[in-house]
Formats: structure tokens, C-alpha cells, sequence
């Protein structure tokens, strides 16, 4: 489709859509090597993605702060072992600021469509604040940024509050206030301690139950943090055993022995010193493999279980009572789980993921043809390299298909992509062509390779459903199947022969 002719677009070399840890270390990357030709587009007032949307009481990363940040930026200074949601986004914002990227960001601006055109060898993008030509197009708008809302019938017809645990109110103070706490996954098992000391009643609405390690999390006293900040090397010396620990993790989800038989006699070992209770025991014993749903980590979930106002629930919330009753206008406070067993409650809070399968952001981009990429996507995301798409050529998605991990730092597999992406602009750069389009055959191998790695694992064998699959078909879509390291030396190299050059003109 011709693109209408857009003169007052501001031109730029690269556009970069999300300004949280992916889109700001491509930024910073991108500064570094003196490109000054990008920008940032970023939806939201600040930047800090995950980090600024999920403000609940407790957030905080679940991968060691050390590990969890950039290689080339590390920060002696974390406070703790596991720091805070605040921290974290503090740090980001000090990336933004401090590595100069402030100039190319610009808040409050949504992309609404971007549409490739040939004639041009271009991007045009259309955002809230006007439009761009963009040479190259980086999504950068992460995986776990729509809250998933479940079928919850006569939510509506809720007679108290509720809200997503990524949109916390903090304006309802939740003091004496009964509430229901939908889930049992990562987010819920940092709230409920919290939630616990101010809820006059806690009902825990679990679907199915976690397997939890013990955290170890604790504050760095102040010596450590000025033994971090004289010697850097401590710092790396540290980033380099948390991630050989964690990577070691690898093995237990390709259902390797004794690795995983280990693992998961760690988590009951954990269960079984937490929770006295046999019959509460049994109710929060998983009835998958370890591994297979993101395994969680906690000092103090099973203690906030067993206090005397919280109740465990072992079906999920499925309906509000209808109205019929219930004081005029004021709706019903009757939330009822699977098990028919019936709550009064204020507050519901619901912890229960994000949409990830089918990204929003895909029915918003043009690719050749006019091909939406959510049409590409319609049987399930595909990217070959989990960073490029066929049809859609110099697009690079960031923490995308198949980049998540389940085991080692998210922080690391964006740093890869990163750095393939350099590599395929200094490619494109060198070969005199506009464009880059990667091939379907190059996808289609790729995407083979990543079902034979899946196939074994316990993503796929464990016995239970998960985000890291698309339920359209099965395929393993968000996870990388196999260790970080092995997703590193597959990105390592770039080879043009897997991409279609293109001059304008679309040839
Ligand atoms: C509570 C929580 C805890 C987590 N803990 C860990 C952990 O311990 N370890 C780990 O490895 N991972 C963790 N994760 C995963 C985490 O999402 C990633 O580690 C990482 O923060 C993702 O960064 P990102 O930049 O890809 O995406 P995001 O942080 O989601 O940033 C995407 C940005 O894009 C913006 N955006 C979206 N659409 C548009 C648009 N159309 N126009 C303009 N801007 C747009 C969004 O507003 C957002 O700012 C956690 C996730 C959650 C929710």
C-alpha cells in the first residue's frame, strides 16, 4: 500500500518503541557508539516499563539486583540482594539520565501505527505527539504489560473495589478491609506478606499451587556496598557467580537427573519445614513437574498462609453473586470460587498475569504488503533469532518471541538482542542496501530448532498449562528452551545470507 507522503515527519535512523529495560539499554548502546540519529517513544509519563506500572506493596525482581541489571551498567549501591520495584526503576532512570539518553526520549507518546514502505525503504510511524520516518524500527514494548483480567462472571456487578495487581490503587487504604488475593503466581506471593499485616481478612484464591524456594534475600550491610563501589571487580566477580548458579538451573528444565529430582525435593523440603499442616500441605503441593510454571521464591508466603485471618481457597474465583439483594447501587460483595464456597469481601485484588500470547502492539504495525503483524502472528508469535520477522524488514523485536528465560535474568537475553541488533545495523550500514528482510526460510529453521530444544523440556512435558506457551498450538512461543549461554552463542554471529537485501523501490 503507497503511504501517503508525510513532510513534516521527523526523520531518525532508528526509532525505539518502550522505554523500559530493553528499549533503554538499545538507547544506550546506540549512544555509545555515537549514533545520534534515535529516539524513544515511550506511552507512559516516566520511563522504568514493569518497574514503573507495578507499584504493588512488595514488588520487587526475583533474579538477584546484581544479575538483574546491565552488564555494562552495574551498580554497587543495591540495597538489597532482591531490590525493591522503586529501586529498580530508579536505576533505569538514572541510565536514562546519565548515559545522555534523555534528548531522544519522548514520554506520553504512543506509537498508533507504523507502516513499512517500500518506495521509501522507510518506516512511517504514527504516535500521539506526530509522526517519524524511521530508517529502523525497534519494539521494545515487553511481554508482561497487559494486565490479564480472568473470566471472572459479574466482575462488573463487584460491590467493592478491585483492581490488576500491575495497576495498584494505592489510593484505598486496605486496613481492616477483607480481601480476596486472585492467584497464587510471582506477583500474589509477594503481596500477601505484605497485604497480610494490614487486611483485617485474606482469602488466597489459588487455581493451582507453586513450587517455592526459599529467597535468602537480605539488605548489603554498609561495608559490602563500599567494597562494591572501590572495586568494581567485586562486583563483577559477583554478577558472574549468580549467573553461573542460576544457569545451572537449565538442567532441571530439560528434565535432567538428578537436577531436577534435586530441585524439586528443595521446594517440598521447603513446604514440608514451612507448613505443618498435612492437609494444607497437600493443598499446596503442585500437581505438575517442577519447573513447568515459573518456579517462585519466598522467605515468607507459606508463614503469611497460615496466619490466623488469612484463608486459603483451593478452586479459583469465578463469579460475583448477582445483585439481586444486595443493598440498591451498591452491588454484591459475594465472591464465589469453583468449589461453590462463598466470601463477603471489599477489596479484590487481582494477581493474575498478563496477556502475552497476542501482543497489542502487533495490530499496529504494516509490514510489506501490508501485512499487519498480528496476521503474521495469528497461529502464534515467530521471529527468527526471537528478533526479526519476515516481511517486516529492519524491525527488531526485543524481548519478544521465544527471548523470555525461566531460569536466569530476562536482563541478559535483552543485552543479546541488543547486541544483535548492532550487528545487523553495522551490516546494513556496510552493504549499501536499505533494507533487511529476514527470510521465511531463515525463520522457519529457527523456529524448528526451538520446538526440537522445547520438546524434551519440562515447559512442555511438565503436565501443566503455562504463559510460556501459545494455547493456539502448544508451541513453547515466549520462552528461550534452553540456556542463556546457548541463546548468546546462536545470536553471536550475524549472517547476511539469512536476509533479503533491499533497495527502495522495494527490490
Ligand atoms: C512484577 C514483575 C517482576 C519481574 N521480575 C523479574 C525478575 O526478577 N527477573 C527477570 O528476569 N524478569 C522479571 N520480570 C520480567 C520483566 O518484565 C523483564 O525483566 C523486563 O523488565 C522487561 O523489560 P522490557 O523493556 O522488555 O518491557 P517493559 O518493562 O514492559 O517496558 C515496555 C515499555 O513499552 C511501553 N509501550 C508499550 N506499548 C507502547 C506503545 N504502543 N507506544 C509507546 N510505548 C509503549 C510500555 O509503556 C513500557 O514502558 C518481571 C516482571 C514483572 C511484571
Amino acid at each position: 500500500m503507497p503511504v501517503r507522503d508525510a513532510p513534516a515527519a521527523e526523520s531518525v535512523d532508528v526509532l525505539i518503541v518502550g522505554a523500559g529495560f530493553a528499549g533503554i539499554g538499545m538507547g544506550i548502546q546506540l549512544a555509545r557508539r555515537g549514533r545520534e540519529s534515535f529516539v524513544i517513544i515511550e506511552q507512559a509519563h516516566d520511563v522504568g516499563g514493569t518497574w514503573r506500572d507495578n507499584r504493588y506493596p512488595g514488588v520487587s525482581c526475583d533474579i538477584p539486583s546484581h544479575l538483574y541489571s546491565f552488564s555494562f551498567r552495574q551498580n554497587p549501591g543495591w540495597s538489597r540482594v532482591f531490590a525493591e520495584g522503586r529501586e529498580i526503576q530508579e536505576y533505569l532512570r538514572a541510565c536514562v539520565r546519565e548515559e545522555g539518553l534523555l534528548d531522544h526520549l519522548r514520554l506520553n507518546c504512543t506509537l498508533s501505527h507504523a507502516q513499512w514502505s517500500d518506495d521509501d525503504g522507510r518506516w512511517l510511524v504514527r504516535t500521539t505527539q506526530g509522526e517519524f520516518w524511521a530508517a529502523s524500527l525497534v519494539i521494545a514494548t515487553g511481554r508482561l504489560t497487559e494486565p490479564k483480567i480472568p473470566l471472572i462472571k459479574n466482575l462488573d456487578g463487584f460491590g467493592g473495589r478491585w483492581w490488576h495487581s500491575a495497576r495498584w490503587n494505592a489510593k484505598v487504604s486496605l486496613v481492616g478491609k477483607r480481601v480476596g488475593l486472585v492467584g497464587t503466581g510471582a506477583s500474589a506471593i509477594q503481596i500477601l506478606p505484605r497485604l497480610a499485616g494490614e487486611a483485617s481478612e485474606i482469602v488466597v484464591f489459588q487455581r493451582s499451587a507453586p513450587y517455592i524456594l526459599p529467597r535468602g534475600d537480605r539488605e548489603y550491610s554498609r561495608e559490602e556496598i563500599e567494597r562494591f563501589a572501590a572495586d568494581p571487580r567485586t562486583v563483577t566477580a559477583l554478577r558472574d557467580e549468580l549467573f553461573a548458579e542460576a544457569e545451572r538451573g537449565i538442567g532441571a528444565r530439560q528434565r535432567r537427573h538428578p537436577d531436577i529430582d534435586l530441585l524439586r525435593r528443595r521446594a517440598l523440603d521447603h513446604l514440608a519445614a514451612s507448613v505443618g499442616d498435612a492437609g494444607l500441605r497437600r493443598l499446596l503441593t503442585p500437581g505438575y513437574e517442577i519447573g513447568c510454571k515459573r518456579i517462585l521464591f519466598s522467605d515468607d508466603y507459606y508463614a503469611a498462609l497460615q496466619l490466623g485471618h488469612v484463608r486459603q481457597e483451593s478452586s479459583p474465583l469465578i463469579r460475583i453473586a448477582d445483585s439481586s439483594g444486595a443493598s440498591a447501587g451498591h452491588g454484591n460483595r459475594t465472591a464465589i470460587a469453583a468449589s461453590g464456597n462463598a466470601y463477603e469481601l471489599d477489596v479484590l485484588v487481582l494477581a493474575t498475569g498478563f496477556n502475552v500470547a497476542r501482543p497489542h502492539i502487533a495490530g499496529h504495525i504494516r509490514g510489506r504488503r501490508d501485512r499487519l503483524l498480528a496476521d503474521e502472528w495469528s497461529t502464534g508469535m515467530v521471529a527468527h533469532a526471537s528478533t526479526t520477522v519476515h516481511g517486516f524488514p529492519n524491525m527488531y523485536v526485543l524481548d519478544g518471541p521465544n527471548a523470555a528465560l525461566g531460569h536466569n535474568s530476562a536482563i541478559y537475553m535483552i543485552e543479546t538482542q541488543v547486541g544483535y541488533v548492532l550487528r545487523a545495523l553495522d551490516h546494513l550500514a556496510a552493504s549499501g542496501a536499505d533494507a533487511l528482510d529476514v527470510t521465511a526460510e531463515a525463520v522457519q529453521s529457527y523456529m524448528r530448532d526451538i520446538d526440537a530444544m522445547a520438546q524434551d523440556t519440562v515447559w512442555v512435558q511438565g503436565g501443566c498449562t503455562s504463559w510460556y506457551r501459545d494455547e493456539r498450538t502448544g508451541r513453547v512461543t515466549l520462552l528461550w528452551p534452553d540456556s542463556a549461554t546457548s541463546f548468546r552463542d546462536r545470536l553471536a554471529t550475524f549472517v547476511p545470507g539469512q536476509y533479503e537485501h533491499l533497495s527502495r523501490g522495494g527490490h
